[in-house]
């Protein structure tokens, strides 16, 4: 029988014999995808098209058990272990080459407590399996915008959206959760047991095991909510951008407004002659009703002259989709970020400049804003640490072919740089790509000593290493 050859965490390739590899496949209540298996491309495939890694094994766990399984088999054979819940995070570390990567997506269970606004989440759910199990009961925690996110990895690194300023980051929301631990253990964290390990996933990250469940705390949103977008050309955007700094600053908590630049999409409340030509958009939304909502768009209309608009009260989970077909995966994209106190007049500068030089007509530059809730806890209350970063700005590249990596990778950069000066120094620890492992420092701020503390404790090998990590030994 031909062994079978896996990448270790040593550094070494060494060969597995299929004897074993055909008893672990028989342990699993899941499935174990090979290379020649016919489900294998596809399950090595994740959201960034950029990522393109072969591993050797690819075990869909269906069980809690099963993720213990595969945590032992890696850690006896030595196997590069990478840990993939929805796939979407654009570093790529939900797949390796050569290794075991632990795949979570058929793990998608949602169960909701209505009476108790709680929700048990399993690891592979994304944001729209979250949101559709919720609004059933009128009930949503903070989640992202983009709904074929994976709670998982979205949840581990802080976890932003529409809701957070009205109830904080998605780790705030963490109630507790079951970790698989590098020791094969399953330990259920919370503010009474282990919370030690609680608090480092609450940001930390898949640094310090596997978790199999989340529960979440819930609250009444919608089922309406109102939101909607007002479109400016990009010409008008220096008095666009000087708006929507000023509402932002003195924003009620309910309400909630993002800043995107990019080429038209050919949206049907746009002029067919402003497609594909350069835009500032602000996406609106506010829990606090149609009067409410209709203040806000007035206010914002006039910053200037609209090429077209659509707002109104809408479904709160058709509003968390809103944005998918612009965000499909398949595409190749790059990211680079920054976290701001405020956005002085140079950002903007450099906002306008880069958003008129697009490399594609997919890229797009994004403003997000958070602070209300999310900045009312201690930096050291959870892991996630960036408290004061009231905006969070997103250089999104984003292009089909490799023969446009070159200049789009260079836009991103060359904007991140012109802008740095302008920064907090810090950065969302779910927006970093693979080439930013010298940015971890800036990711985990001042809370990095207790999590190497913890990593020690939870993770000495580093078993848990394809991620934004925390080398223990460092
Ligand atoms: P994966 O790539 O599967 O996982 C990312 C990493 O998390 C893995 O490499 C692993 O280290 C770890 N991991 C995953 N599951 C587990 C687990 N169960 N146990 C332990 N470790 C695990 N973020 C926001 O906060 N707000 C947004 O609005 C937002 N919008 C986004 C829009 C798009 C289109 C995309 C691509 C991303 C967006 N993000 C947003 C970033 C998102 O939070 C990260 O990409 C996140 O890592 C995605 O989680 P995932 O489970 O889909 O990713």
């Amino acid at each position: 029988m031909p062994a079978l050859e896996v990448a270790t965490r040593s550094g070494r390739v060494v060969a597995l014999d299929q004897k074993a590899v055909r008893a672990f496949g028989e342990t699993l209540d899941g499935q174990l995808i090979q290379p020649g298996d016919a489900a294998y491309d596809d399950a090595r495939q994740i959201w960034n098209a950029m990522i393109d890694r072969r591993p050797a094994l690819i075990a869909r766990c269906a069980s809690s058990r099963d993720v213990q399984r595969a945590v032992a088999f890696a850690r006896e054979s030595d196997a590069v272990l990478a840990v993939r819940g929805g796939g979407h995070n654009i570093a790529g570390n939900a797949v390796c080459d050569g290794g075991l990567v632990v795949d979570l997506s058929a793990m998608k269970r949602v169960d909701v407590d209505p009476g108790a606004r709680r929700a048990r989440v399993g690891p592979g759910a994304t944001l729209g399996d979250f949101d559709a199990a919720a609004q059933r009961h009128g009930l949503a925690t903070p989640l992202g915008i983009n709904s074929t996110t994976g709670v998982a990895g979205l949840t581990l690194g802080g976890g932003f959206g529409w809701l957070t300023r009205q109830y904080g980051m998605t780790v705030d929301n963490l109630t507790s959760a079951d970790v698989v631990t590098a020791d094969g253990e399953v330990a259920h964290a919370s503010p009474d047991e282990h919370a030690d390990l609680f608090w480092a996933i609450r940001g930390g990250g898949g640094n310090f095991g596997v978790v199999t469940n989340f529960e979440f705390a819930l609250h009444p949103v919608g089922p309406e909510v109102f939101s909607g977008l007002v479109v400016f050309p990009l010409a008008q955007g220096r008095r666009v951008l000087e708006g929507f700094r000023d509402l932002t600053s003195s924003l009620a908590e309910d309400t909630n407004v993002w800043a995107v630049m990019r080429k038209a999409p050919p949206l049907p409340f746009l002029p067919e002659s402003a497609h594909g030509s350069e835009i500032v958009a602000l996406a609106l939304f506010s829990t606090a009703g149609a009067e409410a909502g209709e203040r806000l768009a007035a206010q914002v209309r006039g910053f200037g002259s609209p090429l077209g608009e659509h707002v109104g009260m809408q479904p709160y989970a058709a509003w968390q989709q809103a944005f998918d077909p612009l965000l499909t995966p398949g595409a190749r994209n790059y990211w680079k970020s920054h976290n701001f106190r405020e956005l002085g007049d140079g950002v903007i500068e450099q906002a306008l400049t880069f958003a008129s030089r697009l490399p594609s007509p997919q890229c797009e530059i994004f403003i997000a804003l958070v602070g209300g809730q999310a900045a009312r806890p201690a930096p050291d209350a959870t892991a996630y640490a960036h408290r004061d970063a009231n905006y969070v700005m997103n250089v999104h590249g984003r292009w089909e072919t490799a023969a446009e990596d070159r200049p789009g990778v260079a836009w991103a950069r060359e904007f991140f740089d012109a802008t740095a000066p302008y920064a907090a120094g810090s950065v969302y620890v779910n927006f970093m790509t693979e080439d930013e492992g010298a940015r971890v420092g800036s990711a985990y701020g001042p809370n990095l000593p207790r999590l190497k503390d913890v990593k020690r404790r939870y993770d000495p090998d580093n078993v848990f290493r394809l991620n934004q990590n925390i080398d223990p030994r460092a």
